[in-house]
């Protein structure tokens, strides 16, 4: 399967493993519970010696079916799916770590990200903070008690890109799990596993199911961290083979224990969704980059962040690591404009605090989603009051060229 193109394993790999009654996508299966004719037959899958389903809580066949594809289209050993990005990230964390452990995380992070990571140092687990679009900055941060590196491949608003290849290296040899979050460049447009990394952790809610209409996230192990050597493993999960210990861990915790489940209709929605992710992200990247010049040329725009972009700091490395530089940028009106009456006078494009949809989204980042941050924070992040974020949808681009220029005109 794996020596199969992108998309073919996208459309494919339902179908590859067997699907009741040679259907050719995997049915959504709704029962909570599994019935066995041998009570040993049950006994085994509750003491993870045989695979199968007990309650759905912990594993449903269609959510099966998703964690196979994600593990096939990230190249890793095994996924497990949760309700939202958010849960995957938090079941991670709670499984893997214990009281008095670190980790060092990238400053340039999803803002609900950030917020976990305080919720986290207030029970326990220390963080630390860095500028990770230099390794030196991560390894000097890095104690006796460090447990993970978290990095973004795409930071959003301001799109800095993590010094993603020097980090795994670093990671690998201290011996850190290393998780990159891959949701603003999918497996479409990067690899984890190329750089080293212990986890891709992924929101599905945004470009793999594309289509702004279910949640979800995952978490795929890529079988570069030695769990033999963990300290953190617990000895009732240490059966069988040591690449699947981490998984089994974090399936049993965050899903058996605290229920960030992911639904099968969800996961449906989002396997259906992912099917036209190469395609979606071509044309959103082609759109990105008409946008992002289109902005570079106007009078109002004082600067525009997009990782495509030769200005862009990490221009060099994205060219190297990524297929295409994504589709996120944010732009600064220039100063004396007012942001919010700019965003009204838009169209086509929507304000609204998504991203990875379909359609176009435009936010004002200041006065919402690092709103709560303050002026302070937003400053030292780099975070003006006419920042703008926009996510790239998959309009003719000749449309959204026409949005942003009869706004322009009357900012004139
Ligand atoms: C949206 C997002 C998340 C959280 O995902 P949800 O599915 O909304 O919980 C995490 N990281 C990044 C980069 C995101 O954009």
């Amino acid at each position: 399967m794996s020596n199969k193109g992108f998309t073919t394993i996208a459309v494919h790999s339902e179908r590859w493993g067997k699907p009741e009654h040679g259907s050719l996508r995997k049915p959504i299966h709704t029962s909570i519970a599994y019935g066995y004719e041998k009570s040993a037959d049950l006994a085994a899958v509750f003491q993870n010696r045989a695979k199968g389903y007990a309650y759905a809580r912990q594993a449903n066949p269609t959510v099966t079916a998703l964690e196979e594809k994600v593990t096939a289209l990230e190249g890793g050993v095994g996924t497990v799916c949760f309700s939202t990005g958010m849960a995957a990230f938090a079941a991670a964390a709670l499984a893997l770590l214990r009281d008095g452990d670190h980790i060092v995380s990238s400053s340039y992070l999803f803002g609900n990200t950030s917020s976990q990571l305080s919720t986290l140092a207030r029970i326990g687990i220390e963080v630390t903070f860095v500028d990770a679009t230099d390794v030196k900055n991560v390894a000097n941060a890095i104690t006796p008690r460090t447990r993970i590196v978290l990095v973004e491949t795409i930071a959003n608003p301001v799109t800095q890109v993590a010094d993603l290849a020097a980090i795994g290296k670093l990671c690998k040899e201290r011996g850190l799990i290393y998780i990159i979050d891959n949701t603003l460049t999918s497996p479409y447009l990067f690899k984890p596993i190329t750089v080293d990394a212990t986890f891709s952790w992924s929101s599905l809610s945004k470009y793999f199911g594309g289509h702004g209409a279910a949640l979800g996230g995952s978490l795929t192990d890529l079988g570069h961290f030695d769990w033999s050597t963990y300290a953190n493993i617990y000895d009732l999960y240490k059966g069988g083979e040591a690449k699947n210990w981490a998984l089994v861990q974090i399936r049993k915790k965050g899903l058996r224990d605290f229920g960030a489940t992911l639904s099968p209709e969800a996961s449906h929605t989002l396997s259906l969704g992912s099917e036209t992710l190469a395609l979606r992200m071509d044309r959103h990247c082609d759109n990105a980059e008409r946008l992002a010049l289109f902005l570079s040329e106007q009078k109002q725009v004082a600067k525009v962040h997009y990782p495509g972009l030769s200005s862009h700091p990490q221009y060099n490395l994205v060219q190297n690591l990524f297929r295409r530089p994504g589709a996120l940028l944010s732009f600064e009106l220039a100063s004396g404009l007012d942001t919010l009456a700019f965003l009204d006078q838009l169209e086509l494009v929507i304000c609204s605090s998504n991203l990875g949809d379909t359609r176009t989204l435009a936010i004002p980042v200041a006065q919402t989603i690092f709103f709560e941050l303050g002026p302070e924070k937003r400053a030292e992040m780099g975070i003006a009051d006419g920042l703008i974020r926009l996510s790239v949808g998959i309009e003719d681009a000749a449309d959204l060229i026409a949005d942003f220029t009869q706004a322009f005109l009357a900012f004139k």
